[in-house]
């Protein structure tokens, strides 16, 4: 990473235009603490490209939390590891799968603050399922065009058409069949989409 020329570095954070994320680093938040006094712990704003936010520091009966209002407040708990070379490490829980992690994004269109790895996941489900849809479109489309007939991208349901003159009626109900077998696999995947989508945002609250 770096070398992009593009990211400035301040208060510990990085926004990469190439990525279009806004990047937390643990490294710039501990120099932060460590030189404020215990008694008023550090704030500041975060401006980078389209975002801009606040943040703070925050004790409670469970040791030191990080608030961060960007799009929505995010709470982010800290870690600390010690070295068998002596000294304390310093790491960010992800706010999903509470891991110790260095950096955290936020973006654009996924606002809450996660580790790479649980936007990774998200990002590539979501790949997937509509790959499998797109596929399953394509399909849709080739036993419409045997009937004579095509989809109109605008309207969600697909419109078989009457039997053609010339077609048995066998095979025209077998198609018929076909398509809607794989209309329906089509909304379980979208349907199953939709809740692991759901899954995610009510575990990253
Ligand atoms: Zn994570």
């Amino acid at each position: 990473m770096g070398g992009l020329g593009s990211g400035r570095k301040r208060w510990g954070y990085r926004a990469s235009t190439v990525e279009e994320s806004l990047t937390l680093e643990i490294s710039g938040f501990v120099m932060k603490l460590l030189k404020s006094t215990p008694q008023i712990l550090p704030n500041g704003t975060l401006n980078q490209g389209d975002f801009s936010g606040e943040f703070g520091f925050h004790k409670d009966n469970d040791g030191l939390l990080m608030w961060v209002y960007v799009d929505y407040i995010d709470i982010i708990r800290f870690k600390q590891t010690y070295p068998h070379f002596g000294g304390v490490r310093w790491w960010f829980a992800c706010p999903s799968c509470h891991r110790g992690v260095s950096k955290l994004y936020l973006l654009p269109n996924a606002p809450h603050f996660h580790c790479r790895t649980c936007h990774h996941l998200t990002y590539r489900s979501c790949q997937e399922s509509r790959n499998v849809c797109a596929q399953l479109d394509r399909r849709i489309r080739r036993w419409l065009k045997k009937l004579g007939g095509r989809q109109n991208p605008l309207y969600p349901f697909v419109e078989v058409p009457d039997k053609p003159k010339w077609m048995r009626w066998e095979t025209y109900l077998q198609i018929c069949l076909t398509i809607s077998a794989l209309e329906l696999r089509r909304e379980q995947v979208f349907v199953a989409e939709a809740r692991k989508l759901s899954e995610f945002l009510r575990k990253s609250l």
